[in-house]
């Protein structure tokens, strides 16, 4: 399995509907409700439900209340046509590409009943390497523009895990939080529920936004997204079983064919880089060029000709691309053996995107006049300060 070190970061996701069924196992209360397939079996769910639901589209992407993802249906009829729109399309939201992803399943539910919107999850902070619960009285938003703009409505509360989760920190966060008195002890223990969850399947983020109070004081879980360490899934087959690779970026699937780890980003500069922790740097290179990387990339340290390529042609087909930056530090990795790969990546899909180069160590003058030689449109640069320039000029 491929590791990735970013957003997505080594990490199995699974539905919205799989994620409450585990909650629900682990006794965090959810809405009454069925997945369905088909639109005539959304039908059936909404009159099992008394004849109107809320039609929720299955993605591994959040932003769907607010891009059509989530449509309430008045009548069974109502819900198979709602349902015969989303089954089969491609949903876009703010957090998918362009492209969208595929809506192959909807979760048919009971509307709920909503006073308060909560936003709860525990997810490993890695300041302290240990888990940590985030939480917020003011639920439903997006949780990354809150913390931007009013931090001071998010609480914290770390877990020592020799110890484990305490109800009395549980009962400080609903306080911090502001909630009624009869749902402080409530709201602890579905963070008990919930802690035990993130434990027992080795998650690294259960996400639950919102987590609703309802009109007669009930919490529950209007949303759930888990996702799971892929370093833990050899103890969770069952976990992998749930994964829906329909799901995945195809760039990444075609990337984690070739063994190469790659995770898609949204910026315009391609990065080819070997190494982690080189690569971390080059996108902070990127952003200090005032661009942005559309990837993560390590090739390794021992990648052969054919990978650097078909690394590239990967990084090429991201249609957001406008160049391409190489930052290698050759070791047992040969510099010539890189410029090789990008020649005939650059060759095959006769392009002329700029590309700035860096090369240091074994064989980085061969590899520069590889490049030099096929007559590509490229800068090298020498310091990192002037891949930063150098990055500036091309993109200009
Ligand atoms: P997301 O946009 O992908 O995160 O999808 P959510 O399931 O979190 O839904 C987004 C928002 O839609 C929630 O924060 C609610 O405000 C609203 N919503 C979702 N389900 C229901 C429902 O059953 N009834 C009502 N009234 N609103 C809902
Ligand atoms: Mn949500």
């Amino acid at each position: 399995m491929s590791r990735k070190f970013l957003k997505g970061v080594g990490k199995i996701k699974i539905h919205e509907y799989q994620a409450k069924e585990l909650l629900h196992d682990f006794g965090v209360e959810i809405p009454r409700g069925r997945v369905a397939s088909t639109p005539e079996e959304a039908r059936d769910v909404c009159v099992e439900l008394g004849g109107t639901s809320v039609v929720k589209a299955q993605v591994y992407a959040g932003g769907r209340g607010q891009s059509g993802g989530i449509i309430l249906a008045e009548s069974p009829d109502e819900s198979q046509r709602i349902a015969r729109t989303m089954i089969g399309s491609r949903l876009v939201t703010k957090q998918t590409s362009v492209d969208g992803v595929p809506v192959s399943k909807v979760l048919v539910e009971e509307p709920a009943d909503i006073v308060q919107e909560l936003y709860v999850a525990i997810t490993i902070d890695r300041a302290s390497g240990g888990p940590v619960i985030i939480a917020s009285s003011f639920g439903g938003v997006d949780i990354e523009e809150l913390s931007a703009q009013e931090p001071e409505k998010i609480f914290q509360e770390s877990i020592d895990i020799s110890v484990g989760f305490n109800l009395f920190q549980g009962r400080r966060l609903a306080r911090l939080m502001g909630l009624k008195n009869e749902l402080v002890v409530p709201f602890a223990k579905n963070l008990e529920a919930i802690y035990s969850l993130f434990q027992r399947h080795d998650a690294s983020l259960v996400e639950i936004n919102p987590l609703i109070v309802t009109s007669d004081n009930k919490l529950v879980a209007l949303d759930a997204k888990l996702t799971f360490d892929d370093d833990a899934l050899f103890r969770h087959p069952d976990i992998l079983n749930l994964a829906d690779h329909d799901q995945d970026d195809p760039l990444e699937s075609e990337a984690a064919g070739y063994n190469i780890s790659y995770v898609k980003l949204d910026g315009n500069v391609g990065c080819l880089v070997n190494g982690a922790g080189l690569a971390m740097a080059t996108m902070d290179l990127v952003k200090a060029a005032g661009a942005n990387p559309s990837n993560f990339l390590d090739v390794g340290g021992s990648a052969s000709e054919e990978k650097v390529s078909q690394a590239l042609n990967i990084m090429l087909k991201d249609k957001n691309v406008e160049g391409i930056l190489v930052n290698i530090f050759g070791g047992i990795l040969r510099c010539d053996v890189v410029a090789k790969g990008i020649v005939s990546a650059y060759k095959s899909n006769i392009t002329d995107i700029p590309l700035v180069v860096r090369m240091l160590g074994t064989n980085a003058d061969e590899g520069k006049a590889v490049l030099s030689d096929a007559g590509l449109n490229v800068i090298f640069a020498e310091s990192l300060s002037d891949v930063i320039e150098r990055l500036r000029e091309s993109l200009r």
